[in-house]
């Protein structure tokens, strides 16, 4: 087989970690498979290059913090390969460029354009092995560019596709993604096999395992990814096309939000654009919209109701005031403890019914749904923070998803 695999901050934090994780490629070697490895920054690394250039300046130059973060994942290579060479493997490291990977010249959040996959292929054919930093690449002038934070999960699925390997083994520090939090429900269990699409609801929920950035490119590529931890030697959670038995089970997971914050703004003339003109200024800001919710009008005016995260609360509510001004719109008001609670699935493509089970299993609890949003695979309410992990426990079991514990 031919594998990327992928090794996160806490499996390289340290020697300790970098000879355990060198222990996992060596055996993949020693297979006979043929193996590259993607690296990300020791862990803490990233953020505290990110925090020494803000000692400097808090608009320090673009490409100068790329110059900085990019040195945190060729430490890690560099040790990995040290590590890999002692135990014999013909192992070397490459940077971002080295290993082909060329990008836009967006400084902190470049996009991956091409990945040239020659030196790579016929080192890997040849039984050598390469330790790529991931995280960056070039830009045509040959500056280094960083791809954002969390961003060597999507270097290591871009290279994977490029050497077109079997899987991309993404290795981090839990063992595979849970129907749910299993802090919130101890019956939780790993779901073995989980579509693109759903992963990337998950993704977005602020299941931090994969950047979602990431797995919408394995979804266009069709490159499974292996999700799993450098901890334990077991099987994780497969990420890869929907099939046919994904469909029979309706509900795959109960993922939730808890960094969810809603405003609302009353009585406002229900013309073309008032929708335009309120996001607009919030998006100028940089300030991420989540579920959104507009009313039939009444008389000539409508309320809109919005999420965004619990940071930008304070921010988003400040330019709604003033906008309600301009506008007339009668009031605005919000709250920073709500929460998102949503059911994924993509068999709920091909089951009826399994909103009103969830709104039932919230009635019956007496839990009060204050928004709605719907996907073809996915229900998402928004409920009061305090509610969670009640809402989350019964939505577990009213979907059959608890463990057995027989
Ligand atoms: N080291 C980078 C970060 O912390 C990239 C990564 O870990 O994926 O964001
Ligand atoms: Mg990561």
């Amino acid at each position: 087989m031919r594998i990327v695999q992928k090794f996160g901050g806490t499996s390289l934090a340290g020697i300790a970690r970098v000879k355990a994780t060198a222990a996992i490629v060596y055996d993949a070697h020693q297979q006979g498979h043929q193996v590259a490895v993607v690296v990300s920054a020791m862990s803490g690394e990233t953020s505290r290059m990110h925090a020494l250039s803000k000692d400097i300046s808090t608009t320090a130059e673009a490409r100068e913090v790329d110059v900085l973060l990019a040195t945190g994942e060729q430490a890690s290579a560099a040790l990995l390969a040290m590590e890999l060479k002692r135990l014999g493997v013909d192992a070397f490291s490459l940077t971002g460029a080295q290993a082909g990977i060329r990008t836009d010249s967006q400084f902190g959040r470049a996009n991956i354009k091409t990945v040239d996959s020659k030196r790579l292929v016929a080192a890997m054919q040849a039984g050598k092995l390469a330790v790529i930093t991931g995280f960056q690449g070039c830009d045509e002038a040959g500056n280094i560019t960083t791809l954002g934070r969390g961003g060597s999960d999507t270097s290591a699925v871009a290279i994977a596709i490029a050497v077109d390997a079997d899987v991309c083994d993404i290795y981090t520090d839990v063992d595979g993604i849970y129907t749910t939090d299993p802090r919130i429900v101890a019956c939780a269990q790993k779901i073995k096999k989980i579509s693109y699409e759903e992963m990337l609801e998950f993704a977005s929920l602020g299941a931090k395992v994969l950047q979602t950035r990431s797995v919408g490119l394995a979804m266009k590529h069709g490159m499974p990814i292996h999700l799993r931890s450098s901890f334990d030697n077991i099987a994780g959670s497969m990420v890869c096309k929907e099939d046919k038995n994904m469909e029979t089970a309706c509900v795959t997971g109960v993922p939730f939000n808890r960094d969810e914050a809603k405003i609302t703004l009353q009585g406002i003339p229900d013309q073309p654009g008032i929708a335009a003109g309120i996001f607009a200024p919030i998006a100028e800001a940089g300030i991420n919209v989540d579920v959104i919710v507009q009313n039939i009008s009444d008389h000539g005016l409508t309320d809109i109701t919005f999420t965004v995260t619990r940071a930008d609360y304070t921010k988003t509510m400040t330019m709604m005031h003033q906008h309600c001004l301009n506008m007339k719109a009668k009031q605005v008001f919000g709250s920073n403890d709500v929460a998102k609670v949503s059911i994924i699935g993509v068999g709920m493509k091909s089951h009826a019914g399994v909103a009103q089970t969830m709104f039932q299993t919230l009635a019956q609890a007496g839990i009060n749904i204050e928004m709605i949003t719907t996907s073809e695979i996915k229900v998402t309410v928004v409920i009061e923070e305090t509610d969670v992990d009640r809402a989350v426990t019964l939505l577990h079991t009213a979907f059959g998803l608890d463990a057995s514990t027989a």
